[in-house]
């Protein structure tokens, strides 16, 4: 195996793309011939031309890029039609995202294509390199700010001019996860007053060490033990919490919500009852709008105004910063590549998916015609490999 087949992707709105002129040199540095599909980084400002300079290939479509290789590399789920063109056996690298989205996932089941989920990548120390959610989420949290920053009829910072004094905006962030904490940041750079809230308490030093107000929820659940993952809240939890954010929310110029659980649906945390509270021509952003929604009445690709406050939907932040966030997602893909084609003295390029590993036991959808991975089977019906 050493060939890489780099697609270009055909969902709507997807301008990223799997590899760079970068990462491709470093693959034909390893010995890999690299198939890239024309224009494939078009969108991320990167010609066919800066591919081929780095030692790429160019090919013209996708069907015969998949017939000449194991290996493809990709950003969004492969679609039906892309599925139904791979290669039976061969593996594609790409996120997967069965839950969102199971007749794609079934398809690429179908057709015996292994997946590398990126979106299951594990989220330790040793894999942080591999991390796209991080690499992608932090793109959103920015972007998602200077939406709001765009779509508010106010400034962010405080001026003092000779016309008058502005007040800096409020903005109130749910979730301080990733692209949270990238969100606060960016609207402190702007000049904003910012609070957040999240449901592990854990992270109030983190907001103010970010120059953040921590909105602090007292809960029964404060004892449990500490963990990087939220779990679901309980009707108590998310019954405080709005009791401890209405003031804020209620204050802001721009809300902006993160809030995710890994495997489920986004939690609810402005309902409409809150929005109601909220001023006229406030902006909030939604960035959970794809997993359900943090926020009622959001909707995807959508700005929607409800009492005033507009809503804003847009969907995959990270590709609207298509070249950096093709930069970073093909550097996460190529630390993939490294992990499973090993460095061998002998400069062999071998696919070695060693299932004792954790990252890739971990990261492993579909092998060989099994699910190896248990919410996968579920979302999809199927049964889970037993080993
Ligand atoms: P995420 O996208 O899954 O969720 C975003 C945030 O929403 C989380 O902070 C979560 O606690 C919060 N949330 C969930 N339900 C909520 C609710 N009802 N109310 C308020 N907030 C709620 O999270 P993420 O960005 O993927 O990161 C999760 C954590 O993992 C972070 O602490 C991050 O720093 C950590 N992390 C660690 C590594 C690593 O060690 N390699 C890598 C990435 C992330």
């Amino acid at each position: 195996m050493t060939t890489l087949f780099v697609a270009k992707e055909s969902r709507d709105g997807e301008t990223r793309c799997a590899a760079t002129p970068e990462t491709v040199g470093r693959y034909v540095k390893r010995g890999f011939k690299v198939l890239v599909q024309a224009g494939a980084g078009e969108a991320a400002n990167y010609r066919d031309a800066d591919f081929s300079d780095s030692g790429a290939e160019i090919i013209s479509d996708f069907a015969t890029g998949c017939t000449q290789t194991d290996l493809v590399l990709k950003v969004a789920r492969p679609t039906v039609e892309e599925a139904g063109l791979m290669k039976k056996g061969s593996l594609v690298v790409s996120f997967l995202q069965a839950v969102q989205d199971p007749e794609s996932a079934k398809a690429l089941f179908g057709a015996g294509v292994g997946s590398f989920a990126m979106e299951l990548v594990p989220r330790t120390t040793l894999a942080q390199k591999m991390d796209a959610l991080s690499s992608q989420a932090n793109i959103a949290g920015y972007k998602a700010v200077l939406l709001a920053a765009c779509e508010l009829g106010r400034y962010f910072p405080l001026l003092m001019t000779a016309a008058g004094t502005v007040k800096p905006a409020r903005v109130v962030i749910f979730g301080v996860g990733v692209a949270g904490l990238q969100a606060i940041a960016t609207a402190k750079r702007l000049g904003a007053i910012v609070e957040a809230t999240d449901i592990r308490p854990e992270v109030k030093e983190q907001v103010e060490s970010l120059g953040g107000k921590f909105i602090e929820v007292k809960s029964d659940e404060d004892g449990e033990e500490a963990s990087v993952y939220a779990k679901e809240a309980s009707d108590d939890y998310k019954k405080r919490q709005a009791e401890a954010v209405t003031a804020s929310v209620a204050a802001a110029n721009v809300v902006i919500t993160t809030a995710q659980v890994p495997g489920k649906r986004a939690p609810m945390l402005v309902p409409d009852s809150m929005i109601a509270q909220m001023q006229n021509g406030a902006v909030i952003v939604d960035l959970a709008v794809e997993q359900g929604g943090n926020v009622e009445g959001s909707e995807v690709g959508k700005i929607v105004v409800r009492h005033g406050v507009h809503i804003v939907g847009t969907p995959n932040l990270p590709a609207t910063v298509p070249q950096h966030a093709t930069d970073l997602y093909a550097r996460n893909v190529q630390h993939v590549v490294d992990h499973i084609v090993p460095k061998k003295e002998n400069d062999d390029l071998e696919l070695r998916l060693d299932m004792e590993d954790e990252i890739i036991a971990g990261s492993i959808a579909f092998l060989n015609g099994d699910v190896r991975h248990a919410p996968t089977a579920e979302a999809l019906n199927l049964e889970v490999a037993k080993s």
